[in-house]
């Protein structure tokens, strides 16, 4: 069907990662519906060559300079900033359906059957099951729509500051009206359930069809051995059951996503996170030898970068200051 679509959100390089996975993983179980992703303005070039090849769209989304309706709520909710651009799914107006899915989700089995369900549709979220969870749902874009979400953000803002705050207030009957509406739990596993009930997970886990890494440590910010196949600084499984989803993601990453990237990027250095310590040494002292010296920022900024996944791995927050530093705490 050419006017349904998935749809995902990466404002910047690290979560764009997640979205070249997130695409693979749907074509590798051969997804009959178009691929968008909608980007910021600051995603790299090669990431967005990167994209292009994965994406059937790939769209840029500004909500700061667009000068609409979205810009002005934006100006009375600054603190709302990720969540007005991923509201903007609703203006993909070309389609008449669409399943949006967090970048940090990943598919294990077709799920086109989702567009059978209607809008608002979701799986509860594992932490109040009343409450959906915002990182798969189906919906159908609509210009109305999003007007009335940007009007009820600016009104009532987000109780729990994201997306999924807005989203559970303006569709508030979704826990109560039509259980058609909800999701099966396996459209969006979280490993925060597989935890708290283990059993259950032992018991239904098989069937999960989407991985949905919920939480602020994301698999690109773990690295990869890809000789051994294991990730780095992972904790052990408290069971022997339970599927190394995180080893999945980085496979995906590194067989299919990482000779894309090597691609794009041509003869310019870059970190995949797959790399050896050593491999890590010469791509920084390659950019030190090329790049000017970059200019600086006060150390709030740069904690902000650091904390929105933007550490400057290249430059200031290269893996050689991150360990003189530590040798210095250390003595
Ligand atoms: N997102 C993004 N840039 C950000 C934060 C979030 O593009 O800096 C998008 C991305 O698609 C992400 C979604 O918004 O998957 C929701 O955020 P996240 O997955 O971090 O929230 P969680 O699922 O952990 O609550
Ligand atoms: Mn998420």
């Amino acid at each position: 069907m050419a006017d349904q679509a998935f749809v995902t959100l990466a404002t910047n390089d690290n979560y764009a990662k997640g979205a070249m996975v997130l695409a693979q993983s749907l074509r590798n179980h051969n997804t009959s519906k178009k691929l968008v992703v909608l980007i910021g303005t600051h995603v790299a070039d090669p990431v967005r060559q990167v994209l292009n090849r994965l994406y059937d769209e790939v769209l840029v989304v500004d909500v700061l300079d667009s000068g609409d309706t979205a810009h002005l709520s934006m100006m009375k909710r600054p603190e709302l900033g990720v969540t007005f651009t991923k509201l903007h799914c609703w203006t993909l107006t070309q389609y008449s359906k669409c399943v949006f899915m967090d970048a940090d989700t990943l598919v294990l089995a077709n799920i086109d059957e989702l567009f059978e369900r209607e809008e608002l549709s979701a799986a509860p979220d594992p932490g109040w099951p009343d409450c959906f969870n915002s990182g798969v749902f189906v919906f159908r874009p609509s210009k109305e729509v999003y007007g009335k979400l940007l009007t009820h953000c600016e009104e009532k803002g987000s109780f729990d500051g994201g997306d999924q705050g807005v989203l559970n207030s303006y569709f508030n009957t979704w826990a109560t009206e039509d259980i058609s509406k909800h999701l099966p739990f396996i459209y969006n596993l979280s490993s925060i359930a597989i935890y708290s009930y283990l059993p259950a997970f032992k018991q239904y886990g098989k069937e999960a069809k989407v991985v949905h890494f919920l939480g602020k440590i994301k698999p690109w910010n773990y690295t990869y051995d890809s000789k051994n196949k294991s990730v780095k600084g992972q904790s052990q499984d408290p069971s022997t059951l339970h599927p190394n989803y995180l080893l999945q993601w980085w496979e995906l990453f590194s067989s299919s996503v990482v000779p894309m990237m090597k691609e794009s990027y041509g003869n310019q250095p870059f970190l995949t996170g797959c790399e050896s310590v050593e491999e890590v040494h010469e791509i920084a002292s390659k950019v030190h030898s090329q790049a000017p010296l970059p200019p600086q920022i006060s150390s709030k900024e740069r904690q902000q970068q650091w904390e929105q996944g933007q550490a400057d791995y290249m430059g200031m927050d290269s893996f050689d200051n991150i360990q003189r530093k530590l040798d210095s705490f250390l003595k």
